[in-house]
């Protein structure tokens, strides 16, 4: 087992390790564990494999990438050039990308070695996994559990030591619920950290596209990386990109004391589980006995945050599903068709899936003329209102803290047919995506249930460094 990039360097540049060795590990783990998890899709094995020697060779030379060691899979929403990517629909069934993109581009130019693409909810739509095309992902944890979603393939091949780390995209914590449930660290850039271009669109203003790791350390390398201005992306932030990995080993907290908000409604909500509040109340006082300065604040707009974002979201979605006609490119209705018209409407009939049909009607529901106040523009609003609040918090405070997730993973079917009872797990992690700050989930814990969980810290944006930098130190507490 490889516990992190740094340590498989080391070991490279030492020569005690081949880098073919590296990913016949992993390619073995996926052939032992795949076909029951189905975390990838496909995997890229002879490429895989071929790249690995020209990186070795470029090793030994001393000409490698900064990520030369890295085995990384991709959740399906990622483009890259000549590569299937299906975002987990049928509609994208067969598809082959253009183009790459612009996170896959910096990677593959720093030497990491893409293994496989992975499965994830439809569109990137749901908090579970059990909305792909492609099957349920299995918790490799517990395998009657979902992982989570919808970046639940990625958490699954990390944890299952299938790659060492994934990337996968969240606009309302797709990265940080599954990394919740399956022990890892997900974190949530600013929004413009990193480009989106090649990011297949669900709600434009919302998406980042985002590491799932073991470690800090590995997070902050790929971080470095992928971030950054991007010509392909008029929104990905021109702010300097630092350099992750150093910061964050240079921040010292028991020398400088924090000042940490936590919102008193998500730790008294009803619905947390009693183990993880009692971790987040653990938590605190230890913070407060190592000389932090810890205060819980109101934050009235909890019971807003959940709508706001399934009226925005949908709205944006309705609009970047618009594309998949089945003209364009891709699926295609074979049936008959008496006009065009006929023929868009038996594709996407038949080729979306119902969370994704939902989504497109409520979308299109609230960006009509009769409803456009009432919903979209009313929602626009509240958005103002939760990112001024936020704002006005960190004059104060450096950090919020609350938890990721309000149980731990749960049973496949466990959220029944109701709609609204699988959109409120993302009760604690839509706020970060709304007012586009940074956020990261924490591994902190196991229950007596054997599931593990995190907690959530929000940052101000572009504190990157300094959350992550944090976020060892809660883990280590
Ligand atoms: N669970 C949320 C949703 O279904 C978040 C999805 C995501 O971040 N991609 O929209």
């Amino acid at each position: 087992m490889y516990n992190s990039l740094k340590e498989v360097q080391h070991k490279l540049y030492n020569k005690n390790l081949q880098l073919e060795e590296v990913v016949k590990f992993y390619l073995g783990n996926i052939y032992k564990h795949n076909k029951e998890i189905n975390a990838f899709l496909e995997i890229f094995e002879e490429e895989a494999l071929e790249k690995s020697k020209i990186i070795q060779k470029k090793i030994l030379e001393k000409k490698a990438g900064k990520l030369a060691g890295l085995v990384v899979g991709i959740k399906d929403n990622i483009c890259y050039k000549d590569h299937k990517l299906s975002a987990s629909s049928k509609i994208l069934e067969n598809f082959t990308s253009l183009f790459s993109a612009t996170v896959v581009e910096r990677m593959l130019k720093e030497d990491a070695i893409i293994i496989g693409r992975l499965n994830c909810d439809e569109f990137a739509m749901g908090s579970s996994n059990e909305n792909s095309a492609f099957g349920n992902v299995k918790n490799p944890l517990d395998k009657t559990r979902v992982t989570g979603g919808s970046s639940g393939g990625s958490v699954a091949a990390v944890s299952a030591d299938m790659c060492m780390i994934a990337l996968g995209s969240d606009t309302g914590g797709s990265v940080r619920q599954p990394s919740s449930f399956c022990n890892l660290f997900g974190l949530k850039t600013t929004y413009g950290r990193v480009s989106r271009h090649g990011l297949i669109a669900y709600a434009s203003s919302f998406d980042q596209i985002s590491p799932m790791t073991k470690n800090i350390e590995d997070a902050a390398l790929v971080l470095e990386v992928i971030s950054g201005k991007d010509n392909f992306d008029a929104t990905a932030s021109s702010e300097l990109v630092p350099n992750y990995y150093d910061e964050v080993k240079n921040f010292d907290f028991s020398k400088k004391k924090l000042k940490i908000a936590y919102l008193k409604e998500t730790i008294e909500h009803k619905g947390l589980d009693k183990e993880i509040k009692n971790k987040i109340l653990n938590i605190i006082k230890d913070l407060k006995n190592l000389g932090h300065n810890l205060k819980d604040i109101e934050f009235p707009y909890l019971d807003y945050l959940v709508p706001t974002y399934y009226v925005l979201t949908t709205a944006e979605a309705s609009s970047n599903l618009a594309r998949y006609d089945g003209i364009h490119y891709a699926y295609r209705s074979s049936k008959k068709s008496k006009n065009l018209k006929d023929n868009i409407i038996k594709t996407r009939s038949e080729a979306f899936g119902k969370e994704v049909k939902r989504r497109i009607m409520t979308g299109t529901f609230v960006l009509s003329a009769g409803y456009y106040d009432a919903y979209y523009s009313k929602a626009q609003k509240v958005r103002r209102l939760i990112f001024d609040k936020t704002m006005d918090i960190f004059k104060d405070y450096d950090f919020i803290i609350l938890p990721t997730t309000a149980t731990t993973a749960f049973k496949f079917g466990e959220k029944g047919e109701n709609p609204v009872s699988m959109y409120l797990e993302d009760l604690f992690t839509v706020h970060a995506n709304l007012a586009g700050i940074p956020a990261i989930s924490v591994p902190v814990g196991k229950h007596s249930n054997g599931m593990p969980f995190g907690i959530q810290i929000y940052a101000p944006h572009f504190h990157e460094s300094k959350m992550m930098a944090f976020a060892n130190y809660l883990n280590n507490l």
